[in-house]
């Protein structure tokens, strides 16, 4: 028999199969081998068995090793690795690489087992003075142990614990102990219980949702439910359904909102049968989380992205949460994106997807109009609670009005208030580190990265200005480098100064901070929360890690303190991105019985979305876009593919770019109707780590996979060493 093997060596001119004669080994699809490749050994997928070969039998080399003992590649991952390969242009080993935990790859992972002792069968039901001397009274209470406290056998490093490791030597050598190797599971967040599970009784638009849902076989929809509408209980409900028809789920959350609270919440209901995948899991927890999915035991996947990957068979549902996150994305090599993945696999399957959100975006929401997805709407908070008040403050007024500060009087008015009254609030600001760039006042002088074309950020605790984009970090500055004064000016605040200053306003309320600097260590994200959510600190400040998910009763006061900085992006994005941050931020406050207040400060307050977002008014602010985007002929109403062309050698780069731009010319000219826009520049970021960055922009109409497909393989062809060179669709940054 030979194998078809796709090695794991990730180079363009090696992503083919090659054959391999299984000689005497029992090798399956979907294992696993150890192959020789050139002078190397390697490991390799095994996509396909067949009875012969067309190579000549001197040319094919013999598997060395079968790596897994079952095969980890499933019958529709192996379908889902054609479509992804034929649709985006991916390299077949990439695609399988992203169905495995990494580690795994080169055995970097292994089955954790213990020793574990029981009393063997032939010595249990007799007199221990038998076989035991009467002096040795450790053997004795070792036996005794074994026989009334742990019939069932206990790990010999417990079992060490409490009687003498001589003795259970001694034991073992005769045979009246057994000793053997048993594997463990290893558990993550196991310090997270489950709760006694509460049934609530769902409202009334819960229960119309979750029946629509769970009656639909096939479906897609979209659960547009303000924040607080107990969209999760609604997911959960849809899910227990599922299980009872024997069917299995998958549940994605955006990376950071995957709180311990969530994860109780799924513990409570699902008890073992959830798994969780998470980037936060150590190897061996993600390794043994995802084989109890490809095992069967897990029938409930909890994770964030790459979890659309889960080998589970039997696929009932998808449920995408927060679908409008930029982080289902994926904007490294391998890009997907993973509302397209799941569509393919609840086709696969024959299941239900439901994507929800307060803030869905645009090319959902216009999905849902012209009936690629069912709508599905929760237009009120569970118990009828109100969505807070917002507050939008004019800050260009407060600096006509002396207050420099970047906080507004009203919202140190409402902060005042909140603390006095016992409760807790937000606060977010999209910028970490002290101050976002230094300046030097005579000259002019602004500190910049040697590796890239960003100023440095100055982090006041580590006492550094970091660079956000390479991490490169450099010393403080007291003077200026080109002109010698001692005058430098701060550039705009940042998250770690809002604490600084509201520390100083208010002491002893404890202030937290959340933002990547805090929470860095494992951890450390689940750290803060439970201090905020057990009150020691009344304030938390973060950046858009705090907009998410969480649920805090008492919070009553949300301030955000510069709503405008995704507004001026230049992206056709902002405005969305705007609205969508805005509302999520907003919607932490009040969610339990004391009413929420929300003070947005802005610079641009008659900007027409904050109207929008003042009101709560998804509708105004969908409808207000959608005709920008049509007459604009933006998504949906168009396709945009970046092409991305960076390396080290500026002139190099540039050569690979204008090949492909070239070509992309002629591919216009011969499909002139399909093309709305084209051109090349260099990106907003010129150079990130000493790469050199310029793209190409496309727009082209919509149904245009073929021009899209031709793009994707201009790119591939375009390819030269030492330049980088990629094609994306719909990217989520354009910077
Ligand atoms: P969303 O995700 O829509 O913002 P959540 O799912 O976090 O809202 O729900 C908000 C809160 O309401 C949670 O504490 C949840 O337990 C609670 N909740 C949800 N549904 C109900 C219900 N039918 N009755 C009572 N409480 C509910
Ligand atoms: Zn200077
Ligand atoms: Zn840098």
């Amino acid at each position: 028999m030979f194998a078809e093997v796709i090695v794991d060596i990730a180079a363009s001119e090696i992503d083919r199969i090659f054959d391999y004669d299984c000689g005497d080994l029992d090798v399956t699809r979907g294992v696993r081998v150890n192959v020789p490749f050139g002078r190397l050994v390697t490991e390799g997928f095994v996509i396909g068995i067949k009875e012969t070969s067309a190579l000549p039998k001197d040319k094919i080399k013999k598997v060395i090793k079968i790596l897994d003992k079952q095969p980890i590649i499933t019958d529709e991952m192996f379908e889902l690795m054609d479509y992804m390969t034929s649709r985006l242009r991916l390299m077949k080993v990439d695609v399988l690489r992203l169905f495995i935990p990494a580690a795994m790859r080169g055995g970097r992972v292994r089955e954790l087992t213990r020793q574990f002792a029981y009393l063997s069968e032939d010595y249990r039901d007799r007199d221990p003075n038998e076989f035991i001397r009467k002096s040795a009274l450790a053997q004795h209470e070792l036996f005794e142990y074994l026989l009334t406290e742990k019939p069932e056998g206990e790990l010999v490093s417990e079992l060490t614990k409490v009687t003498s490791a001589s003795a259970l030597k001694n034991l073992a050598e005769r045979g009246i102990v057994v000793i053997t190797d048993t594997e463990l599971m290893r558990l993550p967040y196991s310090d997270i219980k489950p709760d006694k599970s509460k049934k609530v009784i769902l409202t009334e638009e819960q229960a119309h949702a979750v029946n629509a849902i769970t009656h639909a076989s096939g479906q897609s929809f979209l659960l547009h439910g303000v924040t607080g509408s107990g969209k999760t209980e609604v997911y959960m409900h849809c899910i227990e359904e599922t299980l009872k028809q024997s069917r299995t789920a998958i549940m994605l959350v955006p990376e950071i909102s995957l709180t311990p609270q969530v994860l109780r919440n799924f513990r409570s209901r699902f008890g073992d049968s959830v798994a969780i995948l998470h980037s936060a899991l150590s190897h061996g927890e993600k390794f043994d989380e995802w084989r109890k999915c490809l095992s069967g035991d897990a029938k409930v996947v909890l994770g964030a992205r790459s979890a659309v990957f889960a080998p589970l068979e039997n696929l009932g549902i998808i449920i995408i949460d927060e679908e409008h996150d930029s982080s289902y994305v994926s904007d490294r090599n391998p890009r997907y994106s993973t509302a397209e993945i799941a569509e393919w696999r609840v086709k696969y399957n024959g299941a239900n997807l439901v994507l929800g959100s307060a803030t869905p975006s645009v090319e959902t929401y216009y999905s849902s109009k012209i009936c690629k997805y069912r709508l599905l709407e929760l237009t009120g908070r569970v118990n009828k609670r109100p969505l807070p008040e917002i507050e939008v403050v004019n800050m260009c007024r407060e600096i006509a009005h002396g207050n420099n500060s970047i906080f507004s009087t009203s919202l140190m008015r409402e902060l005042d208030d909140c603390i006095k009254n016992g409760n807790q609030a937000m606060l977010f600001l999209n910028r970490r580190g002290y101050a976002s760039f230094v300046m030097c006042k005579a000259c002019g002088y602004v500190a910049k990265c040697e590796r890239c074309d960003v100023s440095l950020v100055y982090h006041r605790e580590e006492s550094r200005l970091k660079c956000h984009y390479c991490g490169n970090m450099y010393s403080t500055l007291d003077v200026c480098p080109q002109c010698g004064s001692p005058f430098m000016k701060e550039g705009y605040i940042g998250t770690e100064k809002v604490v600084r200053i509201l520390e100083e306003a208010f002491p002893g309320v404890g202030v937290l901070r959340m933002d990547n600097d805090t929470t860095r260590s494992k951890g450390a994200h689940a750290k803060i929360l439970a201090e905020f959510g057990s009150k020691k600190a009344q304030l938390l400040v973060g950046t858009q890690m705090i907009a998410k998910g969480h649920d805090f009763p008492d919070v009553t006061l949300v301030g955000i303190l510069d709503a405008d900085m995704s507004l001026h992006m230049a992206d056709y994005r902002s405005v969305e991105r705007t609205y969508q941050l805005t509302t999520q931020v907003a919607g932490r406050a009040g969610r339990a019985l004391q009413k929420g207040k929300v003070v947005l400060q802005t610079y641009a307050p008659q900007h027409y979305v904050y109207n929008y977002v003042r009101t709560g008014d998804y509708k105004g602010f969908y409808e207000k876009e959608i005709n920008l985007r049509e007459v604009t002929k933006y998504p949906p109403f168009s396709t945009i593919m970046r092409v991305m062309v960076s390396g080290t050698d500026d002139g190099k780069a540039s050569e690979v770019l204008k090949n492909i731009y070239e070509r992309i010319i002629k591919l216009k000219d011969e499909n002139p109707e399909k093309f709305l826009y084209l051109a090349y520049m260099r990106a907003p970021l010129k150079k990130i780590m000493d790469e050199y960055r310029m793209k190409i922009l496309v727009r082209v109409a919509v149904n245009s996979d073929d021009v899209i497909g031709s793009i994707y393989d201009i790119v591939n062809d375009c390819k030269v060493s030492k330049v980088t060179s990629y094609a994306e669709v719909n990217p989520v940054k354009l910077s």
